[in-house]
């Protein structure tokens, strides 16, 4: 197994929102388990894979959905023409190889699933091989990463505190607006101009959350707006395919965003 292959050789661009980079060196340098908080498409993930080429560490991504189970993340026996065959699941593969293991919106996993990462979390980093027999110390270099956003979070899918407790946690948001319109333009390669009307409507959209809309208007779909921009679709028809039809069904709800962006551009 060739871990460097999950080594990221190129900067991943990456505007800081705060003194996260500094924060995350710390617990990096600790080996502590860090969650990263915030609303989708803010940058999280972003962010982590940044954290991963700066250390120089090789990183393996698992996103996380409901029928994830234990074996997805752990490993299990595969049937091939010579008989079983152990084969190492991604968190195995960090633990034992040494890699940053970033488990993407881990409250979308079954909270029974998670109990497999607790002795990686406390001072045994350790991870138990049931089915095989086998008990990994996890390598020095092993950090495990997870996401997560407060806003889907409901009484039937929460992080227990017993998973809770066994991270720090980083707290992210949409960038600020200058911040954003930076973002826009390495990003999407729009000029200043059209990155601050961009923004502007973002914001726009995001005071309307709570009226009507669940979440606002992420920097993702900023950043394809701006592409689409950059593609010589014009300001208006870009907005309204990447900012506002995938966020609403609600009439009313286009209709003042719709409004909103014709105003702006
Ligand atoms: P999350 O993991 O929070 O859902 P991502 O990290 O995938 O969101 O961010 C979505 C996109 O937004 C990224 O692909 C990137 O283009 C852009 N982005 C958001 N925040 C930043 C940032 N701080 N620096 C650079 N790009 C960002």
């Amino acid at each position: 197994m060739d871990i460097s292959q999950y080594k990221i050789d190129n900067e991943p661009f990456y505007d800081a929102q705060s003194n996260e980079i500094e924060l995350y060196e710390a617990a990096y340098d600790a080996r502590l388990p860090v969650m990263v908080k915030g609303p989708t498409g803010c940058g999280k993930s972003r962010f982590v894979e940044h954290m991963a080429w700066k250390l120089g560490k090789p990183i393996i991504t698992v996103s996380c959905n409901e029928d994830i189970t234990a074996s997805d993340l752990v490993g299990r026996y595969l049937l091939d023409a010579n008989g079983t065959r152990w084969v190492d699941g991604p968190l195995t593969m960090a633990a034992r190889y040494g890699a940053i293991c970033y488990l993407d919106e881990i409250v979308e996993a079954r909270q029974d699933t998670m109990v497999v990462i607790h002795a990686l979390t406390d001072h045994r980093r350790e991870l138990s091989l049931d089915k095989k027999g086998e008990l990994i110390k996890a390598h020095p270099d092993f950090q495990l990463v997870i996401s997560y956003n407060p806003g889907y979070q409901s009484l039937m899918k929460d992080l227990k505190q017993s998973t809770k407790q066994r991270f720090c946690a980083l707290d992210f948001d949409y960038a600020d607006a200058e911040t954003e319109a930076h973002i826009l333009q390495k990003e999407g390669g729009v000029d200043d101009a059209t990155a601050k009307k961009l923004v502007q409507i973002g914001e726009t959209a995001r005071n309307l959350k709570g009226h009507g809309l669940d979440e606002g208007i992420s920097t993702r779909l900023m950043v394809y707006a701006a592409t689409l921009i950059n593609k010589g679709i014009t300001p208006v028809e870009a907005c309204k395919m990447a900012l506002v039809r995938p966020i609403t069904d609600d009439a009313d709800i286009r209709e003042t965003l719709d409004n909103a962006i014709e105003m702006i551009f």
